[in-house]
C-alpha cells in the first residue's frame, strides 16, 4: 500500500540525517525501507523515481553527505505529496467504482483510512521533528500535502472523536510552523493566501468548541494579511475600473513565480466565505475585526461584484439558520437577506444590471455589514452566557478526542515510535496510570502533555473512564441475564 509505503520513508528521517551528518559514503536503504519497497510487488512509480534519485546521490557521496537537512525533508515532503495524491485518486475512483457496481467497500475503504491516519499521524510528527532539527522548509511545502491528507483521514475515518483527535494534532502542527516562520505579516502573498484558506479549512474541521484561542488569532491575523494584499494590489491600479483579471495578475506577480499556479483573488475569498459559511465562530470573529467587511470591498473595488454579491447572499441566509428565531438580531438579519435575495438570485444567473449591482452596494454597507456586527455580538453573548459546565465538556471532549492517538501529546516530534492509528501500539508506550485513557509515546511526551494542559483534564478523564467501565460491566450482565431467561 502506497500510504504505508510513504510512512515508512517519512519514519527513516532521523536515520537519514544521521547518516547524512556522519558524511557516510554509501547511502544505504533502511531496514524500514526495504521492507515498505518489498511490499509492493511491482515499484511503483513514486519509487522508481526515488531510486533514480538514489543512483544518482551514490554517484556522487560526498555531494550527499553535504546535503542540507531541510532539501532531504523537502524531497520527502514532495514524495508524500505524491502518494497523497494518488491515495486520493485511488479513493474517488474506488468510490465510483462500488458505485457502478453497488458492491459495499466497506474493507478497502477501512484499510485506506487506517493507513490515511497512520501517515497523517507521522506527518505531523514530522513536521515537528523537522522545526526540532531546524529545517523548517518552505510554508507551501507543508500546506498542500497536509491539508489533502487531512481531508482523506476527515473523509474516511467514521469515529468523529478520532477525526477530532487527528484534527487537533494538524492544528498543532500548523501552529508550529507560524512559530517557525516568524511574523504573519512577512510572508509573502501567496503563502499568506495559502495560510488563510488553510486556516479556515481547519476551522471547519474542529469542532468549534474545541478551538484552542491560538486558531482565532491566526486566522484574524491571516484573514487581514490576505485583505491587505488584495487591497494593496487594488490599489496599484485603478480602482474603478481594474478588473478581477487585474487583481489576479497583481498578486500573482508578487507571489513566488516557482510556486504553483497562483490562486485566484476571487476564488480564494470565495472558498474562503464558504468556509466562514459553515463555521458560526470564524464567522463572527471575521466580522467583529473588520476583515470581512474590508474583504468584500476589497473585492468590490477590483470588479468581482457578482461573486461578492453571490456570496453575501449565501452568508447572509447562513446567517439567519444559525440565530435563536425572534431575536432582535434575527429579524434585522432577515429582512436584510430578503433585500439580498433577489440579488443574490441574479449573480448566479449572470444578468445583473448597473442599477441592481449599485443596489447590492448600498445594501451591503448601510444594512448588511451592520445587521451581521449584530449577529456577531448576539453569538458571542451566548457563548459567554454558556454554563461552565457546557465547557469543561468541550475540554474533556478535546482530551478524550487526544487520547485517541498513539500519543497524546499533540506536538510528538517522536518518528520512530508506532504513532499508529491504535493507541498504545508502538514500542515503549504507555498509559497515564491515573486517567488509564491517554496514551503516549515515552515519557517525554507524557511530562510535556501534562504540562501543556493534562493535569487539568485527567481527573475528569478518569471519571469518564470509570463511567465507561461501568456501563460495558451493566451491559454485559444484563446480556448474561438475558441468556438465562431464554435458556430457562
Ligand atoms: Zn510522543
Ligand atoms: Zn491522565
Amino acid at each position: 500500500m502506497l500510504l504505508e509505503a510513504t510512512d515508512a520513508m517519512l519514519r527513516t528521517l532521523p536515520t537519514l540525517r544521521s547518516a547524512q551528518q556522519a558524511g557516510k559514503q554509501q547511502f544505504q536503504p533502511t531496514a524500514a525501507e526495504q521492507q515498505a519497497g518489498g511490499q509492493q510487488g511491482q515499484p511503483t512509480a513514486m519509487e522508481q523515481q526515488q531510486q533514480q534519485q538514489q543512483a544518482g546521490k551514490d554517484d556522487e557521496p560526498a555531494k550527499w553527505a553535504a546535503r542540507a537537512a531541510a532539501k532531504l525533508v523537502g524531497q520527502c515532503w514532495s514524495l508524500l505529496w505524491h502518494a497523497v495524491q494518488l491515495a486520493h485518486g485511488q479513493m474517488q475512483l474506488h468510490r465510483r467504482l462500488s458505485l457502478l457496481q453497488q458492491i459495499p467497500g466497506n474493507a478497502q475503504t477501512s484499510a485506506m483510512a487506517a493507513a490515511a491516519w497512520k501517515l497523517h499521524s507521522t506527518s505531523c510528527r514530522s513536521v515537528h521533528w523537522s522545526i526540532a532539527q531546524g529545517s523548517v522548509g518552505d510554508l507551501s511545502q507543508w500546506d498542500a500535502t497536509l491539508r489533502k491528507l487531512g481531508g482523506l483521514v476527515a473523509e474516511l475515518l467514521t469515529d468523529e472523536r478520532a477525526v477530532q483527535g487527528a484534527m487537533a494534532a494538524h492544528l498543532a502542527a500548523l501552529e508550529a510552523i507560524a512559530d517557525a516562520q516568524g511574523p504573519a505579516g512577512e510572508r509573502q502573498p501567496q503563502l499568506a493566501q495559502q495560510w488563510a484558506v488553510h486556516l479556515a479549512w481547519l476551522a471547519t474541521r474542529l469542532e468549534p468548541d474545541m478551538w484552542p484561542p491560538r486558531l482565532s488569532v491566526m486566522l484574524v491575523e491571516a484573514g487581514s494579511f490576505l485583505v491587505q494584499s488584495m487591497a494593496a494590489a487594488v490599489d496599484g491600479n485603478n480602482p474603478a475600473k481594474a478588473p478581477s483579471a487585474e487583481l489576479v495578475a497583481c498578486l500573482a506577480e508578487a507571489a513566488d513565480a516557482s510556486a504553483a499556479e497562483a490562486p485566484s483573488a476571487e476564488l480564494v475569498l470565495t472558498e474562503w466565505l464558504g468556509a466562514i459559511a459553515g463555521c458560526p465562530r470564524a464567522a463572527y470573529l471575521m466580522l467583529t475585526s473588520g476583515v470581512l467587511a474590508q474583504a468584500l470591498a476589497a473585492l468590490e473595488a477590483a470588479g468581482g461584484e457578482k461573486q461578492a454579491i453571490q456570496s453575501a447572499a449565501d452568508l447572509a441566509s447562513k446567517m439567519c439558520d444559525w440565530l435563536p428565531k425572534g431575536s432582535p438580531a434575527a429579524r434585522e438579519v432577515y429582512a436584510v437577506d430578503s433585500r439580498l435575495a433577489p440579488l443574490g438570485a441574479a449573480a448566479k444567473e449572470d444578468n445583473l444590471t448597473a442599477s441592481e449591482l449599485v443596489d447590492f452596494s448600498r445594501i451591503l454597507h448601510s444594512d448588511w455589514l451592520p445587521a451581521l456586527v449584530a449577529v456577531a455580538a448576539a453569538q458571542q453573548q451566548r457563548r459567554e452566557q454558556r454554563p461552565w459546565i457546557q465547557q469543561a465538556q468541550a475540554l474533556l471532549d478535546g482530551g478524550l478526542a487526544a487520547a485517541t492517538r498513539s500519543c497524546a501529546y499533540l506536538r510528538c516530534a517522536n518518528l520512530g515510535g508506532e504513532g499508529g492509528p491504535a493507541a498504545g501500539s508502538g514500542a515503549g508506550s504507555a498509559k497515564c496510570s491515573t486517567c488509564r485513557e491517554a496514551w503516549y509515546c515515552g515519557t517525554a511526551c507524557s511530562h510535556a502533555d501534562w504540562k501543556l494542559g493534562h493535569r487539568r483534564l485527567c481527573k475528569a478523564m478518569a471519571a469518564w473512564h470509570q463511567q465507561q467501565k461501568e456501563a460495558a460491566m451493566q451491559q454485559r450482565a444484563e446480556q448474561l441475564r438475558a441468556e438465562v431467561a431464554g435458556q430457562g
